[in-house]
């Protein structure tokens, strides 16, 4: 299939923002596609060539790409500067000089997907002495052959920045469409997502065999979409939806996936990246357990051995770092709490009920510092307020209670897990936002160049953020420094692809910072667009910083859902 297709059908997409017609473009792409197709296009439509945990970067900043066009169109470093001046978007800088191309190529080729594929790998994968040299020479190549509009995208797509608002659920549904004309295997096509959360891979499996994406299977070192809880506000309601159930204490760490097969151990973070070379430690503690393969899941929390107490969350985000990871282990030793079995001996293991998993996690735990939570089953809502009242003396978050008898709800937020949290100040949770822009200092904050953070929760149904709230307080000098700081450096021209807003912020910056804000309640306003209706959409009131979630990306932030549900539950 030529790349030029799939070039026309992002400029299609970036037109339109329904997304039924983005499903049926897509839909009609993979139609056509072959498996090994199908495979790419839902990479790259996703912005990446492998799954996000294989870490493949391409590693070209905007100096490079700006070289790459001068060579690929025989215009100068300074004219092509000046263009990016203008414009403001490399995209629309290749797609203009490369269509008057001052050299043309004689070998230019039509370029296919599998070329494209290709080339884009090779980029990725140059490095070390020479590899900048080697990368634009490649980019050059694919300029030499590429149409306006091709040059276009590739561009983007390098920098990182084709954004079409596209996410996995509308690639899920055009594979579907794409085979039966409606969504009716978008369920099994979810089972199969979310049991390996690599969507080429997907997309190439079904291409091969739709109708047998339910027999998919769990696999050593392919993590899974993580199963997420919901919030209920009081044990009587906890009792009241599930009966009896299993309590366990929710500790406030960080959450962690471990495969073990043979003698190779991985981790990988609660949004799927491969963080094994930051945890020598629990690999160590991994290698010594009996179970030869195996995929658990717990939170870690550093442990304070001096004072016999847990450090706090941002103490325990120390040891998520690169470097310097023999000292920070030595300083901040990690303990695990499993709390879940995914895998065992060549068995999918996600299909049992939690209680046979919890009886197996029993068996092979505790050890060393991988342990085991406590799990109480109760049945009546004066236990289950114990249990919480134990947790917060213990200075815990709370508990989660689980339904005894659901599997694990890979990539689902069900009533399989209901987490109870302490309330601060008075509403009952608090939420997790993206950090879509931010505002300029006034009065005693000029100094800081720092005032405050314009959010936005997720609408998993139209596929966009929208805007919750203007936080301006809950932070200290020294954050206000840092937020300065780090903003200042992803400030973007315009506002994201996918964000409906009405208010507008000082300065825009790329969409990446997820941050946990605490409220008063959730009340109505015209200025931001979460959940609108009527003109009015859902907004935070007081809304102020609790801490940056490194551990969460754009699409682990609290969803629009989640708000309606809070703002009824709050409303009585
Ligand atoms: P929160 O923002 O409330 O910390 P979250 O948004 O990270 O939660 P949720 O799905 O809302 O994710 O809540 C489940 C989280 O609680 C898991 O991500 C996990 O990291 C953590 N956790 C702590 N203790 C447990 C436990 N015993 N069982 C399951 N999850 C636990």
């Amino acid at each position: 299939m030529l790349f030029h297709k799939l070039a026309k059908v992002f400029e299609k997409v970036e037109s339109k923002s329904g997304r039924l017609e983005m499903t049926g473009l897509l839909g009609e792409l993979f139609r056509e596609a072959s498996p090994e197709e199908a495979e790419r296009i839902a990479y790259i439509v996703e912005g990446e060539l492998l799954p996000p945990y294989m870490g493949v970067d391409m590693g070209m900043g905007e100096k490079f790409v700006l070289q790459a066009i001068a060579d690929g169109s025989g215009y100068s470093r300074k004219e092509v500067d000046k263009e990016f001046a203008s414009l403001g978007d490399l995209g629309l800088v290749a797609e203009k000089l490369l269509s008057g191309k001052r050299q043309q190529s004689l070998h230019s080729e039509q370029l296919t997907i599998a070329y494209v594929y290709s080339a884009l790998m090779r980029i990725a994968k140059a490095s070390g002495h020479g590899s900048q040299d080697e990368k634009i020479k490649r980019l050059v190549e694919l300029y030499h052959s590429a149409k306006p509009l091709e040059a276009k995208y590739i561009t983007r797509f390098v920098l990182g920045q084709l954004r079409l608002g596209v996410g996995g659920p509308t690639i899920l549904d055009a594979l579907s469409f794409s085979e039966k004309g409606d969504k009716s295997l978008r369920e099994d096509l979810d089972h199969a997502y979310n049991l390996c959360s690599d969507i080429g891979f997907v997309a190439r499996r079904f291409k091969e065999h739709p109708h047998r994406m339910r027999e998919f299977r769990i696999e050593v070192f392919k993590p899974i979409m993580p199963a997420l809880a919901e919030r209920l506000a009081s044990p009587e309601e906890v009792v009241k939806k599930l009966g009896r159930c299993g309590v366990e204490q929710k500790y406030d760490g960080f959450r962690m996936m471990v495969h073990k097969k043979g003698g190779r151990v991985e981790i990988f973070s609660r949004r799927l990246e491969r963080i094994t070379p930051s945890f020598p430690d629990v690999v160590g503690e991994v290698e010594k357990l009996k179970a030869d393969e195996i995929i658990f899941e717990g939170e870690a929390l550093a442990f304070n051995e001096k004072e016999g107490r847990f450090y706090s969350f941002q103490e325990t985000m120390h040891r998520r770092r690169k470097y310097g990871v023999e000292e920070a282990s030595g300083k901040y030793p990690l303990h695990v709490y499993v709390f879940d079995l995914h895998y065992l001996g060549g068995k999918d293991w996600t299909g049992r009920t939690y209680l046979e998993r919890r009886k197996e996690l029993e068996r092979i735990f505790p050890r060393g510092n991988l342990k085991l939570g406590e799990m109480k089953v109760v049945d009546s809502a004066a236990e289950l307020q114990k249990l919480f009242d134990k947790a917060l003396e213990m200075r815990l978050e709370g508990i989660i209670a689980k339904d005894l008898d659901a599997p694990y709800t890979a990539g689902k937020r069900k009533f399989a897990w209901i987490k109870l949290k302490k309330s601060y100040g008075k509403s009952v949770d608090t939420v997790d936002a993206l950090i879509v822009g931010y505002y300029r200092g006034k009065g005693a904050r000029a100094e800081f160049g720092f005032g405050g953070l314009l959010v936005a929760v997720y609408n998993e149904k139209k596929e966009r953020f929208e805007t919750i709230a203007k936080v301006g307080s809950g932070f200290t000098e020294e954050e206000m420094g840092k937020f300065a700081e780090e903003l200042g450096k992803m400030r973007a021209k315009n506002a994201p692809a996918d964000l409906d807003y009405r208010m507008e912020p000082d300065f825009w910056v790329k969409p990446k910072t997820v941050v946990e804000i605490a409220y008063d309640n959730i009340t109505k306003s015209p200025v931001h667009t979460c959940g609108e209706e009527e003109g009015k959409g859902f907004a935070l009131r007081f809304p102020r910083l609790v801490r940056v979630r490194d551990d969460k990306g754009p699409y682990d932030v609290t969803t629009v859902k989640e708000i309606r549900d809070m703002y009824r539950e709050e409303a009585g």
